[in-house]
């Protein structure tokens, strides 16, 4: 069973690459992003506790997230393994979801940050906002806000995973493809 935590900043890629390699390795891929909009889309109370959240910029609450990943976690119970895209994304989620896979004898195998420069990121998020028609993508101030949650809540993991010996990173700059096959070689190599 392995366990992979894709890591980085928002626009990096994450989902992008999960869609791939959840195929390849045959992972369960958990976005709580992914989770989170299904809820809005849907109105139920999850949905409309995390909107007010999300739709500014800011990270959804970790009493709401972590109940949230750990009952889809459940959902899965034969799972081969699973791709984590977007959690954990504060220490607290980290902590939580070691004490959550230590409960069933599991763990995380690896964390792969894909590395990308701001600059380069934000202008991403701005052009996806054209077509996805999220919020938080069409907003530079929004955008910038995800940054700053980033840097201040989520950048202390790379610490958290470093002290575990679990700690990767690839240049998430190139085409699909290619990062795909950066990513792989790290997944092979574990
Ligand atoms: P991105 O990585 O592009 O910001 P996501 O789809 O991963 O997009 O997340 C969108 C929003 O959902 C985040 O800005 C945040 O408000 C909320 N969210 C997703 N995952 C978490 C999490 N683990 N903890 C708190 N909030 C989260």
């Amino acid at each position: 069973m392995i366990n992979i935590v894709l890591f980085g900043k928002p626009g990096a890629g994450k989902g992008t690459q999960a869609e791939f390699l959840k195929e390849k390795y045959n992972l369960t891929h958990l976005s709580t992003g992914d989770i989170f909009r299904y809820n809005m889309k849907n109105n139920t109370a999850l949905g409309l506790e995390a909107k007010v959240y999300i739709d500014r910029g800011d990270l959804v609450p970790d009493s709401i997230t972590i109940g949230m990943l750990q009952d889809e976690v459940d959902r899965n119970p034969h799972s081969a393994g699973f791709l984590f895209d977007g959690f954990p994304r504060t220490l607290t989620q980290a902590d939580a979801l070691d004490q959550f896979l230590a409960s069933k004898g599991q763990g995380i195998t690896a964390t792969i940050a894909l590395e990308a420069d701001d600059e380069i990121l934000v202008k991403r998020l701005l052009e996806r906002g054209k077509t996805s028609g999220r919020v938080d993508d069409q907003d530079e101030e929004k955008i910038r806000n995800r940054y700053q949650e980033y840097n201040e809540k989520t950048a202390p993991l790379m610490d958290y995973y470093k002290n575990q010996d679990k700690f990767y990173a690839v240049n998430g700059i190139g085409t699909i493809a290619e990062i795909t096959e950066r990513l792989s070689n790290v997944i092979e190599n574990l």
